[in-house]
């Protein structure tokens, strides 16, 4: 039972349409490199749309109709866009979720120091990276800096042709003799991830001047004193902009592809529903979920539920928590999240028949998780099967896929939370090659059949 690559099947108004959908991706990719900006991005495209803030809803005492768009975001770092339906909410909604924070180096709240005629940041990385991966690249460094009176300082240093970037030293070959024989955990260690930002003394200072120049420059440049890093977040991101790959153009080389990809889709779903939608449609982009959804802006908080409840309170004018336990529990979500495509160089980490191809379209994973398939949220045949003639009935480009060989390794996703509400929820994402590495692969293919699957889901399925 092989599944077909969705490339034979394109005619060239569909090359057209899926050359068009990267496009627009590669360039969401590009000006969303962190969390707070993929928010951004989607709450502008959101508003661009027609979509209202929940709360100027709430304010306004606004009654909600279907047909009705509404977005509500949570502390700049993750958002929810509604799409009100024709069925009451209780019937429950379709729900398509992504994450929006990808693997990263963070800036200590303490950072500078100068060793040698070299200022650096200190830094403490962020999600499962293989720490090697991020030495002698070039980094740019995004992120907000909140003054002591109240004013958030935006950075983006390293993006622009004309911009300097920063980076972290490896060692050279000639020297490598012991490094060479560490275990790859050990060949750069957490601590040594130390950002070098400036190598020039300013000139009159005898302490530390190579410091003294950063901190000028902040100063300068930025209105910023080095007590101001207490109340930062600056993320050290690879620098420059995703890239087609392959001579046929048919693949993306991006640094976040894990999870934004499936955020874009998501987002590009949401915005190609009929003007009234059978069942509301709910977009979620969570934050945090690369350290395991906690956190206030993590998919673990309750922000979702309250946006339901508002929503629920400003469609039927009555604020009843076994309307809400409904409307959850009733819900169908895809939780969409990257899955780990077949890497033929790399052929013992899968198991042939149940991995995900590059260029065979969206992917479904039935239970993520490890051994035992610990953790992990396995979705019901039922609903499995509904979601099979959704597909079929729109000509979908599809696949099923494990994350990999049994007993390997594994990892999860933010469906196991949305599945406490009782609700149905699968996995779903685009294969991806080199996860996690500062630059990711995915197939064009994929990320159009991912966008067509989404609106499918949201305008289609059914309970
Ligand atoms: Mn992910
Ligand atoms: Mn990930």
């Amino acid at each position: 039972m092989e599944r077909n690559n969705a490339w034979k099947a394109y005619d060239e108004a569909a090359l057209q349409a899926v050359e068009n959908a990267a496009r627009g991706y590669r360039a969401f990719l590009d000006q969303g490199k962190t969390e707070r900006e993929c928010a951004d991005a989607a709450v502008k495209a959101a508003q661009a749309a027609g979509y209202i803030h929940l709360e100027e809803a709430i304010a306004a005492g606004r009654a909600i109709q279907p047909g009705d768009k509404l977005y509500q975001a949570q502390m700049g770092k993750a958002v929810m866009l509604f799409h009100v339906g024709r069925q009451p909410l209780e019937k429950g909604m379709n729900i398509v979720g992504a994450h929006i924070d990808s693997p990263r180096i963070d800036i200590k709240q303490n950072p500078f120091y100068e060793d040698t005629d070299i200022a650096y940041a200190d830094t403490h990385y962020y999600g499962g990276i293989k720490k090697y991966q991020w030495v002698a690249r070039a980094l740019a460094l995004h992120g907000v800096v909140a003054k002591k009176d109240g004013t958030l300082v935006r950075i983006v240093i390293g993006e622009d042709e004309s911009d300097p970037v920063v980076g972290i030293s490896d060692l050279l070959i000639h020297l490598s003799q012991e490094q060479m024989v560490k275990k790859a955990s050990d060949v750069i260690t957490g601590e040594g991830l130390d950002i070098m930002l400036a190598g020039r003394p300013l000139a009159g200072e005898e302490k530390e001047p190579v410091k003294a120049m950063l901190l000028q420059i902040l100063k300068e440049k930025y209105g910023l004193e080095e007590e101001d890093m207490l109340s930062a977040e600056i993320e050290a991101v690879p620098a420059g902009t995703s890239r087609d790959y392959g001579l046929d153009r048919s693949m993306i080389l991006g640094y976040g592809h894990d999870d934004r990809v499936c955020a874009y889709a998501e987002i590009q779903a949401m915005l190609q529903l009929p003007a009234v939608p059978e069942y509301t449609c709910c977009c979620l982009l969570a934050d945090k979920e690369e350290i395991g959804s906690v956190g206030a802006t993590g998919m673990q908080a309750r922000y979702f539920e309250n946006a339901v409840a508002e929503l629920l309170a400003l469609t039927t004018g009555k604020e009843s928590d076994l309307a809400l336990r409904r409307a959850l529990a009733n819900s169908r979500m895809l939780s969409c999240d990257v899955s780990a495509g077949y890497d033929p160089l790399f052929a013992s980490a899968f198991e042939k028949k149940n991995a995900a191809y590059l260029g065979r379209g969206v992917c479904y994973n039935k239970f993520t998780g490890s051994r035992g398939k610990s953790g992990s949220n396995d979705a019901n045949a039922e609903f499995i099967g509904r979601l099979r003639k959704v597909m079929d009935d729109h000509g979908i480009a599809w696949q099923t896929a494990e994350l990999g060989r049994v007993d390997l390794g594994g990892g999860g996703t933010i469906a196991y939370i949305c599945a406490l509400y009782g609700m149905e929820v699968i996995d779903s994402g685009v294969p991806v090659l080199s996860m996690h590495a500062p630059q990711e692969i995915i197939s064009k293919a994929d990320l159009y059949e991912a966008i067509r699957a989404y609106t499918a889901f949201m305008t289609d399925m059914t309970k």
